[in-house]
């Protein structure tokens, strides 16, 4: 499962891994926080309009990845909180399918980054989906309702964070960076004229030097 607070997010830290996994047979969810209304800068936007748009982006990312499963949360673009109403939508999905591994963005800020990395709504995602993990998901007395439902605590075995300026974990996507490529250009209306494929190159090769990989995905991992 990854959890991500915007859609295009994903693509950015952990496509290239997710796809290795897909290939590998692994059914992947992907959650969306966010619905990704605050995407434009244009003056005549209409943030409906960007909503639905982002959306489809979001879906056809995952196919291109493999990814069977696309969850949108809703939240409104900006405002996330890692508030007990997010963790428990996490905690819905974690118990109902079952994740041996989440993806997570960071929930601390780091200055040794770009501020991209440490976007609000990235924070409270990250936060959300660790307190959601350890302790909600796995502990029968959290969210009563839900085992009600049949949703029966679960044990994630391992976090992994992106984003993070600590890195553990090195993760060779040699051979599934052009499918990275190919799904982050899902996300047209994010994209515009940037030229994504040679920062994206260059940065996977940077996350690679020294570990004998020619692009490398980076995370840190939390086993449980
Ligand atoms: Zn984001």
């Amino acid at each position: 499962m990854v959890v991500v607070a915007h859609p295009d997010d994903a693509e950015f830290g952990s496509s290239g891994t997710v796809a290795k996994w897909t290939r590998a047979g692994a059914a992947i969810t992907y959650v969306v926080c966010t619905d990704g209304s605050k995407g434009s800068n244009h003056p005549t936007y209409d943030p409906a309009t960007l909503i639905h748009t982002r959306q489809e982006e979001q879906r056809e990312a995952a196919a291109v990845l493999g990814v069977r499963t696309v969850e949108f949360l809703g939240y409104p673009d900006g405002g996330l909180r890692a508030d007990e109403q997010l963790v428990r939508d996490l905690v819905r999905l974690m118990r109902r399918d079952r994740p041996g591994i989440v993806i997570a963005q960071s929930p601390a800020r780091t200055l040794r980054l770009t501020l991209y990395i440490s976007h609000p709504d990235h924070l409270a995602a990250g936060e959300a989906t660790i307190r959601a993990v350890y302790p909600h998901a796995r502990t029968r007395p959290s969210f009563p309702d839900l085992v009600a439902e049949g949703l029966d605590p679960h044990d994630v075995s391992e976090v992994w964070v992106v984003g993070t300026a600590e890195p553990d974990t090195w993760i060779d996507i040699s051979d599934t960076i052009d499918v990275k490529i190919a799904a982050l250009r899902a996300h047209r209306s994010q994209l515009g004229d940037w030229d994504a494929e040679t920062f994206v190159r260059r940065w996977t090769r940077a996350n690679g030097r020294g570990r004998g990989y020619a692009h490398a995905e980076v995370f840190k991992t939390i086993r449980l």
